[in-house]
């Protein structure tokens, strides 16, 4: 059986380092925030070429809190891409906003930057892009919108660790990034974790309050917080798997190019456009003949997937905004044909190969 994704493959491949870095937390006696999560959180600023970091619990806290520190709340809107997982719009009714959905480029899955404007009323706050599947949303556009019409811009960056966009790591343009180290994202945690990351000291500072109950001093509550922080376990295990991220991501590039390679002509593969960098979180490819394909790889021992198999806009709860189907076509579409591929470092070629030759095998029978 060949996984979607392995992660007890790139455990063994530095258990001795994790195992080490896990028991040395454990003799530490510090566990919430603390030393190592600190220290953490410089890696990551420094690694993506940004002031401060905020280790947070998940990436859905990040959205929340980020928000919270913005001041969004209920009686705003937020405008996100009609396409991603259902996180980024919960985080917004966590929050009491409304979600405002704007249909994606077909092509890359990112957020249209051409319906933005007509999705901007008096009420909108701020754009959420999501770099989505680990390619990086069309920034410049974004960021001009937000400047003309005074909206802020948080980036959900949960699947594009190491992204770059013209250049510039994904998670450093908007006034705040959120990063999520769910095990199975590019840069994973044992557990669940997450980041927020900004340029603002105020905003990191408010982040900060937030993360521990409000409080700038120790059980003096300023205003209504969370208890959402980094565990310092899972801050001693990434701190470990940060310097590999990027061997990692080429790895995960080198494998994506591999399959278009071989497969552009059976299924619409992936596109990277030219200001981007892609890290593949996921390999997407898109076929009108899915649920076949996917029978067909499961029968060879095959794990595929669907991410994701049903738009925010028509969940539960969204109901209450009255979307309906027909609403945003692409996503709608997208979430009929597209499917992920087996993706991950420690991917063989072998394995690869296996999977190439099934989804070709699957084009002729079907
Ligand atoms: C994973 C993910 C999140 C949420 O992250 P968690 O750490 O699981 O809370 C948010 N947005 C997107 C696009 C994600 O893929």
């Amino acid at each position: 059986m060949i996984p979607l994704v392995d992660l007890t493959a790139q455990y063994h491949s530095i258990k001795d380092e994790i195992d080490a870095a896990v028991l040395a937390t454990l003799e530490s006696g510090h566990f919430i925030l603390g030393p190592q999560v600190t220290k953490f959180e410089e890696s990551v600023a420094s690694y993506l070429g940004v002031r401060h970091a905020v280790g947070l619990a998940s990436g859905t806290d990040a959205l929340v809190i980020a928000m919270r520190a913005l001041n969004i709340g209920a009686g705003d809107e937020v405008i996100i891409p009609a396409y991603t997982f259902f996180a980024t719009a919960g985080a917004v009714m966590t929050v009491g906003a409304t979600p405002v959905f704007v249909d994606i480029d077909p092509q890359s899955y990112q957020i249209d930057v051409m319906k933005i404007r007509q999705a901007i009323t008096p009420k909108t706050k701020a754009i959420i892009p999501v770099h989505l599947y680990g390619h990086p949303a069309e920034m410049d556009p974004i960021l001009e919108i937000a400047r003309e019409r005074k909206l802020k811009v948080i980036e959900d960056n949960a699947q594009g660790f190491g992204a770059e966009y013209k250049g510039k790591k994904t998670a450093t343009f908007g006034d705040i990034g959120s990063l999520s180290f769910f095990p199975t994202k590019n840069l994973g945690a044992f557990g669940d974790a997450g980041m927020a990351v900004t340029n603002d000291a105020a905003l990191a500072e408010r982040m900060r309050m937030l993360r521990t109950h409000g409080w700038k001093k120790k059980y003096y509550s300023e205003e209504l917080g969370y208890n959402s922080r980094i565990d310092a376990l899972q801050a001693a295990i990434l701190q470990v798997k940060l310097p590999h991220t990027d061997s990692w991501n080429r790895k995960r590039r080198e494998l994506a190019h591999r399959y278009s390679e071989k497969l552009a002509s059976k299924l619409v593969v992936p596109v990277e456009r030219e200001w981007g960098k892609h890290v593949y979180h996921l390999y997407i490819a898109r076929s009108a003949k899915r649920e076949a394909l996917q029978a067909f790889l499961k029968q060879r021992g095959i794990a595929s997937e669907v991410y994701y198999p049903l738009p925010p806009h028509l969940s539960i709860p969204c109901r209450k905004f009255g979307y309906k189907e027909g609403d945003f076509p692409h996503a709608e579409q997208a979430s009929r044909e597209t499917f992920a591929l087996p993706l991950y470092p420690e991917l063989t070629h072998t394995q690869q190969d296996e999977i190439i030759a099934a989804v070709l095998d699957a084009e002729r029978v079907a």
